[in-house]
């Protein structure tokens, strides 16, 4: 029997960075079932961070996450955490409101400030004729999520907690005010057990005999491929069609595409459909001039949403001990620092840290119970 204060189930980076806040003041392990930590949505993203994404809730803990992602602990990662990037939302005729719309909701030309389709032409000239405007986000940055990963992993393991892969969490009892684990190969036991489990929350929920959220894993696809010669990407913001038919991103030397799919799936290891790949190419070549000869890589990944499109932190308002984080869908990254905290001091029982607060996050918008009511009895 391995003991501890707090059990994680997952090592995606919302269990590593869960368990690097809350290893500060408790033993911490994090059980993982792959070999690789990031092997499923966090090791797939896009890496953008961009604060006009999203809704509300979204955008504060987007922001709330920016202090971090600037000045990390010292030590925390030897390589920045932010580059370079900057977001450009592009519109033809058809989807100025949609961009007036987003113009007019954030109102702070320090994030979005707004440009005619020539200006958007001079960032990334392979736009076509038919764009006639755009905004332009240039405090939007790339995240290095490795260096963001392993800085949890090796700061958790520092403050003597730890990271075991190849541990698939099967079984979960509550008895005596502790949870018992059983793992493939062991069993643990801590008072709070914390589901960062990803696609698979509900069923790590149902194992514990726990109410499930009702969590929607929605498949989204990319793929890379180098553009033609002469074409110059380096220095090209995340480009993203106003109402999210596709996107494109400068990646190493290669320019990612991704038709925004979102496709719902049960949790599983996701692979692209040829479908998908056939319309993100489509979408972008009818949309600019560049042209797809070879697709370098294609993946897919699960992006896992509540029902109202914000993520859970929370304790299980009727299993005792058993605390959710899950539900962070195409914003895991770029708000994992503040939710993490936010969590993890929740977690403790703990006063949310003040310039969390200061950027509007309200606990009750993250509470698992707000998502039973919508689920109906039993
Ligand atoms: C194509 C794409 C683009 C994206 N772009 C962005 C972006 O630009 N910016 C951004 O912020 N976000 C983006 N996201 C979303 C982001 O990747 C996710 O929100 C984030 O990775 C979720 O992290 P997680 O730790 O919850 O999930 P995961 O990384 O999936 O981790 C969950 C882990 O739990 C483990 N697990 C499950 N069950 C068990 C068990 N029984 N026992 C032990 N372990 C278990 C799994 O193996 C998995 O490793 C994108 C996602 C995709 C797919």
């Amino acid at each position: 029997m391995i003991d501890c204060d707090y059990l994680v189930i997952g090592g995606g980076i919302a269990g590593c960075s869960v368990g690097y806040f809350l290893s500060a003041q408790a033993r911490v392990i994090v059980l993982e079932r792959e070999s690789q930590p990031g092997y499923h949505t966090t090791g797939r993203s896009a890496a953008s961070y961009t604060t006009v994404y999203g809704n509300t809730a979204i955008r504060a803990l987007t922001l709330a996450s920016r202090s971090f992602f600037d000045s990390p602990p010292p030590g925390f990662s030897e390589s920045r955490l932010l580059n370079p990037l900057g977001a450009l939302f592009f519109a033809d005729q058809a989807g100025l409101p949609q961009l007036d719309a987003l113009l007019d909701d954030v109102r702070d030309p320090s994030r979005l400030i707004r440009l005619t389709g020539d200006d958007a032409r001079a960032l990334v000239p392979v736009l076509g004729p038919q764009v006639v405007a755009g905004a332009h986000e240039i405090v939007a940055r790339g995240i290095d999520i490795h260096a963001l990963h392993q800085g949890f992993i090796r700061g958790l393991r520092v403050r003597d907690g730890d990271l075991h892969t190849n541990s698939e969490v099967r079984g979960l009892v509550y008895a005596n005010g502790s949870w018992q684990i059983e793992t493939n190969d062991a069993v643990y036991r801590a008072p709070v057990v914390i589901n960062a489990a990803g696609a698979w929350g509900d069923t790590v929920a149902a194992l514990a005999g726990v109410r499930p959220l009702g969590l929607q894993p929605m498949r989204r696809t990319a793929l890379t491929f180098r553009p033609d010669d002469g074409v110059e990407i380096a220095h090209w913001p995340i480009t993203v069609e106003i109402g999210e038919a596709f996107y494109f991103k400068p990646e190493s030397g290669l320019l990612m595409v991704s038709p925004a799919d979102e496709t719902p799936s049960p949790p599983c290891d996701a692979q692209p459909e040829e479908m998908d790949i056939a319309l993100a190419i489509d979408r972008l070549e009818a949309a600019t001039s560049l042209r797809v000869r070879h697709v370098a890589h294609k993946w897919a990944g699960l992006r896992t949403f509540t029902s109202d499109r914000t993520p859970v932190a929370g304790f299980d308002p009727v299993a005792l001990g058993f605390f959710w984080l899950v539900g962070q869908g195409g914003y895991g990254i770029q708000t994992a620092p503040g939710l993490a905290q936010i969590a993890a001091a929740l977690a403790m029982d703990r006063d949310v840290p003040p310039p969390i607060v200061d950027g509007g996050f309200r606990a009750a918008d993250l509470a698992p119970a707000r998502l039973h009511s919508t689920l109906g009895a039993g």
